[in-house]
């Protein structure tokens, strides 16, 4: 899943961007306003981290922005202990959540996490798909209680984005962009993935049959799951 952090104060953008990534989060970082006002309007995001207090940039009015281009991304906002009212706006405005700093950052992974599991309707982070379990904490497959060997990080980063949104088609671009961060071009962007999922389909099919895997002709890729 790819985030945006808004926040001026570099020592703490790069203690957050250093976690993230070792979280399996993938980056882009903007220090002023003006330029996340951009980044919100053109890409698409999972997570939207903003500081209310930015020196160019009304804090509240990216809110707003975010609110309206990345309409599904998950926002959260970043503010000064004291400042209660900015809190509450934020808050109206649509926030998810809101950390007060000094935060820790497993604070911001568990608010992350637990915003994850109820906007995409999950009570556990263990979900059966067929006779394959994809462990979403530990990052794991396993068929019939058996681990299955060989899933690379950035293919276990695809079998859960989709498993998040379950039953609905997402594109070859849709995929790029949360995964790699990058839309470079319609056919690059086709062939990588399809390599991709062409991958996983050969490691799951050497212990099972992931017919919950579905490739939508002419559209993308999608995980079914009936519960
Ligand atoms: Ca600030």
């Amino acid at each position: 899943m790819n985030v945006l952090i808004v926040e001026d104060e570099k020592a703490l953008t790069t203690e957050m961007e250093l976690f993230l990534q070792a979280n399996n989060f993938l980056c882009e970082i903007c220090y002023n306003g003006a330029t996340a006002s951009e980044k919100i309007a053109t890409n698409l995001y999972d997570f939207i981290l903003i500081d209310l207090g930015l020196p160019d940039y009304e804090g509240l009015d990216l809110l707003k922005e975010a609110k309206k281009y990345n309409p599904e991304a998950t926002c959260i906002i970043l503010t000064a202990r004291a400042a209660v009212d900015d809190r509450i706006k934020g808050l109206d405005l649509g926030a998810d959540d809101y950390l007060s700093k000094p935060f820790s950052l497993l604070e911001l992974q568990s608010r992350m996490q637990a915003i994850t599991r109820r906007k995409f309707g999950l009570k556990h982070s263990v979900v059966a798909l067929g006779d394959f379990n994809i462990d979403l904490t530990n990052r794991s497959i396993s068929y019939k209680d058996l681990p299955v060997s060989g899933i690379t990080k950035k293919e276990f980063d695809l079998v859960a984005y989709m498993l998040l949104h379950k039953n609905r088609t997402l594109t070859r671009s849709q995929l790029s962009e949360h995964i790699w961060g990058s839309v470079v071009n319609d056919d690059y962007d086709s062939n990588y993935i399809d390599a991709h999922i062409k991958n996983i389909r050969k490691k799951l099919n050497a212990y099972g049959t992931p017919d919950w895997l579905e490739t939508v002709r002419g559209l993308g890729y999608r995980i079914n799951i009936n519960s």
